[in-house]
């Protein structure tokens, strides 16, 4: 009841405040405020929710320790500034100033912002969709910081401090694990004893699922699909990769599971590994489980491969060019555990009409693509040469006569974010 009231108060709020700003500033835009907040972090961008164009952009470091202040308005001159950040409130407080600067700000006053959109990394079983922010998304959020205890905590430190500063503007949540709630249990259940997923919910939940929600859309868009009769795969390779088999619009599968460590090969997280490897090694090593679980995730992945040469592959693909076998290595094990997924999740929707690469990789790595391409002729997919040049942009990589259309669109989280957040506060 609480949270139904609290709701019914921000829209009452939210009506008002248009009504105010359309009285003293004619038809000026909303702007939505989109905030990503990791434990010591905070990334954040002002959006015309009209338009959709970013306003100012910038990112709080090293919250609780000393303080660092980016702010760039669009077109304008970057700022950093030290400024001491105890908490994420002081952290917020100063973004706010900022955007509300005389002289560099794009904001007349705070009553432009409509809204604030907050990335939160784990919904649990409970939230599965976006939601406007009330006592009993709060109160679920907390329940899922046991999953997600290195982001959950951090994302609520944002919407409290939000909620502070801005008293009466409503706050929505979107979730990296709402994309994957629609799997089919045969998709999310791990073959462990069922009491494991009674009492804790250990299944799959799936991650970056507001990148492949986004970039699942757009494709189905920019290819002119029908999105009631589509299947696309998703591969959003950047430091964190994930892939997705998306069906009808809505996902039928993923790669990453109850946390973000399973699936593809990452920057230093292994992905898919055995499990006996775990006792193996901690037994030999003489290490615990949670030294274990922070090599697997820290110390893995290409890092490892190219025996910690790097997780970036721009430095991985001059290595490999100057004859560094390990680089080599690396990225050919990367490349072949997307295709192999792409392999799985063709059979998992009985057949693929598009697949759509994105992250820092899947946008500007031509010779990654090309790899994963190389190993999907049997699907009737050829590679356009000279399209491969391209990157960081949207584009069709396949040749016209392919039978799956291949394209890679960039990602745009805080965007998705955005119209999310504007969706429900209307
Ligand atoms: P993300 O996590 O999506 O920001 O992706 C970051 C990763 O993208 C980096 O670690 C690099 O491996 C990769 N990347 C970014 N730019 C390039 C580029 N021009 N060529 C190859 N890889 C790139």
């Amino acid at each position: 009841m609480e949270g139904a009231c609290e709701e019914n108060n921000a829209s009452g709020a939210l009506a008002e405040r248009k009504r105010i700003i359309k009285e003293n500033q004619g038809e000026s835009a909303m702007k939505v405020l989109v905030v990503n907040c990791g434990s010591s972090s905070l990334k954040y961008q002002i959006i015309d929710s009209d338009t959709e164009k970013v306003e100012a952009k910038g990112l709080c470091e090293r919250i609780g320790i000393d303080g660092r202040l980016t702010y760039q308005p669009t077109g304008g001159e970057k700022e950093v500034t030290e400024a001491p950040m105890p908490t994420h409130n002081e952290a917020i407080s100063l973004v706010l100033e900022a955007l509300v600067n005389p002289k560099t700000g794009v904001l007349k006053s705070l009553d432009e912002v409509e809204a604030i959109g907050h990335r939160v990394l784990h919904g649990g079983t409970k939230l599965t969709e976006s939601r406007i922010v009330d006592d009993e998304v709060i109160a679920a959020i907390e329940e899922a910081c046991d999953l997600g205890p290195l982001h959950n905590p951090a994302n609520l430190m944002g919407i409290r401090a939000c909620m502070q500063l801005m008293p009466g503007k409503p706050n929505v949540v979107v979730f990296d694990t709402s994309f994957g709630m629609t799997l089919p249990a045969y998709a999310y259940r791990y073959a462990i004893p069922t009491r494991f997923y009674d009492k804790y919910k250990v299944r799959r939940y799936g991650f970056h699922g507001t990148s492949h929600s986004f970039v699942s859309k757009e494709t189905i868009k920019y290819l002119g699909l029908d999105k009631d009769n589509s299947k696309v795969i998703v591969c959003h390779l950047g430091n964190g990769a994930s892939i997705s088999a998306v069906q009808n619009g809505k996902c039928v599968d993923t790669s990453m599971g109850l946390t973000p460590l399973e699936g593809l090969i990452m920057g230093t997280r292994s992905g898919d590994v055995d499990p006996s490897i775990l006792q193996y090694l901690c037994n030999h090593e003489g290490i615990d489980i949670n030294q274990m679980l922070s090599i697997l995730n820290h110390d893995s992945g290409v890092m490892a491969l190219s025996n910690n040469l790097s997780s970036d592959f721009r430095d991985l693909e001059e290595a490999m060019n100057a004859g560094n076998e390990a680089a080599g290595l690396a990225i050919d094990a990367f490349a072949y555990r997307v295709a192999k997924y792409v392999g799985a999740y063709t059979a998992a929707m009985n057949g693929v009409d598009a697949i759509a690469f994105t992250g820092g990789i899947g946008e500007n790595a031509g010779l990654v693509r090309k790899k994963v391409l190389e190993r999907l002729g049997y699907l009737g997919i050829s590679m356009d040469e000279e399209q491969n040049k391209k990157r960081g942009e949207r584009f069709i990589l396949s040749t016209k006569d392919s039978k799956v259309t291949v394209c890679v669109l960039p990602t745009n989280e805080e965007l998705a974010i955005c119209r999310e957040t504007v969706a429900l506060v209307q």
